[in-house]
């Protein structure tokens, strides 16, 4: 997987350093030599990830930082802050000024790989998401891209090594940055347990198991389901490279070189756990715009667009096919002496129950929209003319017989509703033939006395 790169620092052979390292794994390098030849170059040009020297004359790294995180344009895009490993202020300036991660100077080449091929994985999941996200928000007709704010801090962490004494340093370490963490002592226990939901938000993993293979524990954690995005990092010693680059290739995140540096140790965790909760956030805000493309607030139904869209698509598959489908239109009756007699609220009480209704009394492969104010629609596929009759007249004597709790005097509202039913035929062949042959059923119902269906 190649990346294109954005080396930003202002002495020009640390670029190069950097450019020649990256070259030779295949990455794709632009070089920018201060902070605003780089926010200019980001706006040109699509990148996936920035690595940022943090002291620069002019705007500094910090500032590129900012400005990129709190740009909608810009701020999916990983930024690691290239610092020098004994400043503390630094980093943590760099967290909080939003960058995904960190590596020291001088610029250990296994270290590089790691932290851009990490990044450069996370980044092409993260692009899937914005995209999808984009194509329902398109398809929703609205644009409001969100900033995502997300930290690294009080994380719940789980800790795996057989012995006790190896993590306890570590442990207490983080306890007192604010993490939660979690030791276990048994790798086979571990698996069963983190394939249950679990809160995790990373991993840590003692290389050296006694009992235990642990490349074999990490490329487990990393295929169950439940786990799957969930960081991993891997304590090691400095000679284990060869075990450290088969784990990176398993899919771990990180690693950390015991004795660890507190300041690494901090950083590496805090930068992992910001890292998941981004894509966390991402990935329930996707689902929660297409739930905002696609769905009514008001009933949960299916919205009209989304119900075009996949009317189109049926009738198309049925002709292909040569099979059925039919539509139901479904309009309450009487409705505005409803509102006039009990108020709006009382008559929006009245169509998110008659959409459970609706709901309840169909196939679950049929499909119910609110097609607008108290007007419902139901694509009924592989349902033929009789039967989808028979769906609607069974609906009508339903809403009839039963009326709606209003939880206020007079409690109980008797309803009644006209339906207008129409089939694929030699002469209706298209969603929009469906959908106009239906509404003037439904006209006609309305016309000769309501609390009817008409076909
Ligand atoms: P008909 O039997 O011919 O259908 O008569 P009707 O009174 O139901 O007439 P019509 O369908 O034309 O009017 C529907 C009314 O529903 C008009 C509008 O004020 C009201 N309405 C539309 N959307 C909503 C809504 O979300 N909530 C409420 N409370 N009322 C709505
Ligand atoms: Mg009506
Ligand atoms: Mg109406």
């Amino acid at each position: 997987m190649t990346a294109r790169i954005l080396v930003v620092d202002d002495v020009v052979a640390n670029v190069k350093l950097l450019e020649a390292r990256l070259t030779a794994e295949y990455f794709d390098v632009t070089p920018a030599y201060n902070g605003q030849e780089a926010l200019d170059l980001l706006l040109q040009q699509s990148f996936d990830i920035i690595l940022l020297d943090v002291m620069m004359p002019g705007i500094d790294g910090l500032e590129v930082c900012r400005r990129v995180k709190s740009d909608v344009r810009t701020q999916h895009i990983p930024v690691v802050m290239v610092t020098a490993l004994d400043n503390v202020s630094d980093r943590i300036a760099g967290l909080n000024a939003g960058a995904d991660d960190f590596l020291t100077k001088p610029v250990d080449k296994l270290a590089l790989t790691t932290r851009v091929r990490n990044l450069t994985r996370l980044k092409a999941l993260n692009d899937e998401l914005r995209l999808r996200s984009n194509t329902s928000i398109n398809a929703g007709g609205e644009n409001d891209t969100k900033l995502i704010n997300v930290n690294g801090d009080n994380g719940h962490i789980l800790a795996i090594s057989d012995s006790v004494n190896a993590i306890d340093s570590l442990a207490r370490q983080l306890t007192d940055h604010g993490h939660k963490i979690d030791v276990e002592t048994d790798p086979e226990y571990v698996i069963s347990h983190l394939s249950q939901p679990n809160t995790y938000e990373t991993v840590i993993v003692n290389l050296h198991l006694e009992n235990f293979d642990a490349l074999r524990l990490c490329s487990q954690i990393r295929t169950l389901e439940a786990t799957r995005n969930l960081p991993i990092i891997l304590i090691a010693q400095k000679e284990d490279k060869k075990p450290i680059i088969t784990a990176l290739e398993l899919g771990v995140n990180d690693y950390i070189l015991d004795p660890f540096d507190h300041n690494e140790l901090l950083v590496r965790v805090r930068s992992n756990i910001q890292r998941k909760r981004y894509t966390d956030q991402l990935r329930s805000e996707v689902t929660e715009t297409i739930e905002m493309a696609y769905k009514d607030a008001m009933t949960g139904l299916y919205n009209r667009r989304f119900m075009e869209m996949h009317l189109e698509k049926l009738t198309k598959e049925a002709i292909e096919n040569d099979k059925k489908l039919s539509l139901i239109i479904t309009d309450i009756d009487y409705f505005k002496s409803i509102n006039d007699t009990y108020g709006h609220d009382v008559g929006d009480l009245i169509i998110r129950e008659f959409g459970k209704l609706v709901e309840k009394n169909i196939r679950e492969f049929d499909l119910a929209c609110r097609f607008g104010g108290e007007e419902f629609v139901i694509l009924l596929p592989d349902t033929d003319l009789r039967v989808a009759c028979y769906v609607a007249e069974r609906m009508r004597q339903i809403v009839a017989a039963f009326p709606i709790n209003i939880n206020q005097k007079p409690h109980i509202i008797g309803l009644t509703i006209s339906l207008g039913i129409s089939t694929l035929s030699s002469d209706v062949k298209s969603g929009d033939e469906l959908m106009k042959k239906a509404d003037n059923a439904l006209y006609k119902a309305k016309r000769t006395g309501r609390n009817k269906i008409a076909a």
